[in-house]
């Protein structure tokens, strides 16, 4: 096919995947597997997206068995879905993982936009070192988390909550270590209660010390969560609020206050907490973790109703995923809905159409960034399920080439097939 581009085409590929986080690997990984040749772009030298570079060690989360998340969190160790993986060897393993498959990537390679014709994607531009450079491919998968080629593409972003378009804050995660190994505290989340042993609980020392100012502002709660490393802890605290990353500026407001931050959460916890008075950062996250930002519009948009209902969908593309409604406050510290709200989704189908964006033609969304609201968004953030999700983006791409069919026209008994050929549970 000849292209209206003046960058000179790198090549195509039968699927391209941007974004080499948890999403965009599973989604390399699955069309691979159905025999497409794929092509991942990544913007940073290493892979693995949140896992990797933004220190988040905790894979959270649950889907059906026989995704390849199993696969992942075996090839990463992570027997569990609340133990910390080791994410220096993460970068490694991973990309093992892609060229084991046959799966070509390219890193430093930022998706600058998106080559559409007629409604139709074709590809990417990209920035690589070595210029302006087009990618194209029969099926481009959007893995980059923030909705950034369905943005491109001319797709439309949702953005934060319907009353004021506030979205969850950003953090930067970091890992400590020096904590005294006889201590035994972790603080997982807002309703984690630990006896401190010398009269004071945590989480009210916490929020005490917020409330005296010795913590950044907004930061009610410092999470400690165990690393599986004797010594250390994985500390999710930072946190910038009102940062929106279309707006410009916002992104270096936020990277610098979270790096600022880090020092005054390991001040209190040295000040303030028995066994953590010789801690120090040992590493922290490459870039600013972005909870959320663009939800891009599909055939069908997820509500957190559907979540807490446990609703089973008839085209059903991610079985039983299962996550709390995490919002992190938007407009302050902690979590944005406490009393009275049913924190608890109930095991809950992912439908294809949420993966299907509309107005593009060929595209498909994976990762967080596929089409829900803002509080079913706080639910299948979470890395576990969005590797499910990824996995079906890939199957997706590869069914739609399979059968000569665009990617709004899949029959879901295609995709449903495919997916039932890798292992996935969709029913029951
Ligand atoms: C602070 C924080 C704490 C969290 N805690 C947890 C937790 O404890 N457990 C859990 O399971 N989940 C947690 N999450 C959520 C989870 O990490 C993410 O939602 C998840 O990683 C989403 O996966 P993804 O592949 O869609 O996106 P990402 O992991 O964000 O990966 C997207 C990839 O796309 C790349 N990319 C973006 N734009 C471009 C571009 N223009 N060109 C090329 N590449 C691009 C990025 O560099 C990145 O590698 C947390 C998130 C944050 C921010």
């Amino acid at each position: 096919m000849e292209y209206r581009t003046q960058a000179p085409v790198r090549g195509e590929w039968d699927v391209l995947v941007c974004g080499a986080g948890p999403a965009g690997i599973a989604a390399a990984v699955s069309a691979a597997r159905m025999g497409m040749r794929v092509m991942v772009l990544e913007r940073y030298g290493t892979v693995g997206g949140c896992l990797t570079l933004g220190n988040v060690t905790t894979v959270m989360g649950a889907v059906a068995p026989g995704t390849i998340r199993d696969e992942i969190a075996a090839l990463l160790r992570s027997p569990d879905s609340s133990t910390g993986i080791d994410n220096e060897q993460a970068k490694g393993l991973l990309v093992d993982l892609l060229r084991r498959e046959g799966v070509e990537f390219r890193l430093q390679t930022s998706v600058l936009d998106a080559l559409v014709e007629d409604g139709v994607i074709h590809g990417v531009f990209a920035q690589t070192q070595a210029g302006l450079a087009c990618y194209c491919a029969q099926r481009v998968v959007d893995a980059t988390g923030d909705g950034y080629v369905s943005a491109m593409a001319g797709a439309q972003a949702m953005v934060g909550r319907d009353e004021d378009g506030l979205v969850q804050p950003s953090s930067l995660m970091y890992t400590i270590a020096g904590v005294d190994p006889a201590s035994t505290l972790v603080c997982n989340h807002e309703e984690h209660y630990t006896d401190l042993g010398d009269g004071r609980e945590y989480l009210q020392t916490c929020e005490k010390a917020a409330a005296e100012g010795r913590l950044p502002a907004n930061v009610t709660i410092v999470r400690l969560y165990a690393t599986g490393r004797p010594g250390e802890r994985l500390v999710n605290a930072t946190q910038a609020n009102g940062v929106n990353l279309l707006r410009d500026g916002d992104t270096e407001r936020a990277e610098i206050l979270l790096r600022a931050q880090i020092e005054q959460v390991n001040r209190f916890l040295r000040e303030e907490i028995p066994g953590f008075e010789h801690i120090y950062t040992r590493v922290s996250a490459s870039t600013l973790g972005v909870r959320e930002s663009r939800r891009i519009r599909g055939l069908h948009v997820l509500s957190a109703e559907e979540l807490i209902e446990g609703r089973e969908q008839p085209d059903c593309v991610v079985h039983r995923a299962n996550f709390s409604i995490d919002i992190h406050n938007p407009a302050g510290g902690g979590q944005a809905e406490r009393e009275g709200c049913p924190y608890q989704a109930r095991p809950y189908d992912i439908p294809m159409r949420c993966l299907q964006p509309l107005g593009v033609e060929n595209l498909i969304l994976s990762g967080r960034c596929i089409s829900g609201t803002h509080r079913a968004h706080a639910s299948y953030r979470v890395m576990n399920i969005a590797m499910a999700v990824g996995q079906a983006a890939g199957v997706m791409a590869a069914v739609s080439i399979e059968r000569h069919t665009p990617v709004s026209a899949l029959r879901y008994e295609d995709v449903r097939d495919a997916l039932l050929a890798q292992g996935c549970k969709l029913r029951g």
